[in-house]
């Protein structure tokens, strides 16, 4: 007979090893929690993409009928920002029901939680479907780690996904997609007093920034999601006051909706900002989204009706997730978001998660667990 792990206990663990991203250093999580899977016979596999940037895929159980079930979650945090914090980020700290540090609902609480729902299940689940647990390095910076399990070819197969990113426990069923995109604009250098022998591209950046500004998309809005957005983000140029800038460049941020077409887009933007403006994707994150009709999720939604004291209605997250690369891989699979952690707290100076909602995430996950598995 093995002793439970507290979940609570287990945040704490995670909070306090440093996993701030950029650089990163998810090794040391991923270890620990890869040894505690192994233990109670999780089939483990960890996966680098670079000095102690790990990812960590855990199976148990599978058969050739059903595909598993996923859960997954990302071990890196953002950085502690600015503004000094009047707890300690890496003690591990409670007060008031909160535990409090840089990562506790983003999404350290979410991953704990997700990990011991499988230990809590791993005896049951030989000869069924079975889980995968997908435990991410690098999400905070586009989803990298994830992005290399997809190219690697490591995610086999998933019939339907959990992300335990921070919900307050609220299942949420999709997300906007991301399409970052940097335009460069070049031209002809020349001695500020003599402009007229240069060609200048701050002025070529300036109109597509105009353009931009002025662009409206043309597919229907999305239902939950509505129109998607545009936001030129940053401009730079020019070396100094004296010379005519022979390059620009501005950056785009597109959070799109699943009635958008990325491909598309990209080539009505490049149509439309013309040959003068080199346009080049720097992340594509596709939207999630999966009906609430969906009778997985209409399983989910009945899972949190008791925990939650009310029927959830059709939500959507503000924020893009790893599903967006996983589900590259798993051909988009009914996903939902549902996790422990706060959204409001998610990169706040004095990050806390409510540590009931941890134990009632452990619960959520073992009831979804155990009706995937026994389907
Ligand atoms: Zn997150």
């Amino acid at each position: 007979m093995t002793i439970p792990i507290d979940p609570v206990q287990l945040t704490k663990e995670l909070v306090r090893m440093n996993t701030i991203n950029p650089p990163g250093h998810e090794e040391s999580c991923a270890r620990h929690l890869g040894a505690l899977l192994e233990n109670a016979g999780f089939r483990i596999r960890y996966h680098s993409y670079g000095e102690t940037r790990v990812n960590l895929v855990a199976s148990i159980g599978g058969t050739s009928s059903k595909p598993p079930l996923c859960l997954t979650g990302h071990i890196d945090t953002v950085p502690l920002g600015a503004a000094a914090w009047t707890m300690d980020p890496f003690a591990g700290d409670t007060a008031d029901g909160k535990l409090y540090g840089r990562g506790t609902s983003d999404m350290k609480c979410g991953v704990a939680a997700l990990t011991v729902a499988a230990l809590n299940s791993a005896r049951f689940l030989h000869s069924t479907a079975g889980v995968t647990l997908v435990i991410t390095a690098g999400e905070e910076t586009g989803c990298e780690g994830a992005f290399h399990l997809q190219r690697d070819g490591v995610l086999e197969r998933a019939g339907a996904v959990v992300v335990a990113e921070p919900t307050s426990n609220y299942p949420f069923v999709g997300h906007k997609g991301a399409l970052w995109l940097r335009a460069k604009t070049r031209g002809v250098t020349a001695h500020g007093s003599m402009p007229e022998k240069g060609v200048n591209a701050v002025y070529k950046a300036a109109r597509a920034v105009s353009q931009l500004e002025a662009f409206r998309f043309e597919n229907p809005p999305h239902a939950l999601m509505g129109q998607a957005t545009l936001n030129v983000g940053t401009i730079r140029g020019g070396l100094n006051i004296n010379s005519v800038p022979d390059e620009a460049e501005i950056t785009i941020d597109v959070r799109s909706v699943p009635t958008v077409d990325h491909a598309n887009l990209i080539q009505t933007l490049a149509l439309q900002l013309g040959p003068d403006v080199e346009l080049e994707p720097l992340m594509d994150l596709e939207p999630v989204y999966t009906d609430a009709s969906d009778p997985w999720m209409q399983t989910v939604f009945e899972v949190m009706t008791p925990l939650l004291g009310e029927r959830p209605q059709s939500r959507v997250a503000t924020y893009f997730t790893d599903a967006a690369a996983l589900n590259l891989a798993y051909r988009n699979p009914p996903t939902v978001i549902l996790g422990p952690g706060e959204p409001q707290m998610a990169h706040q100076t004095d990050e806390y998660c409510t540590m009931q909602r941890v134990g009632v995430a452990v619960e959520a996950y073992e009831q979804i667990i155990r009706r995937w598995c026994s389907a």
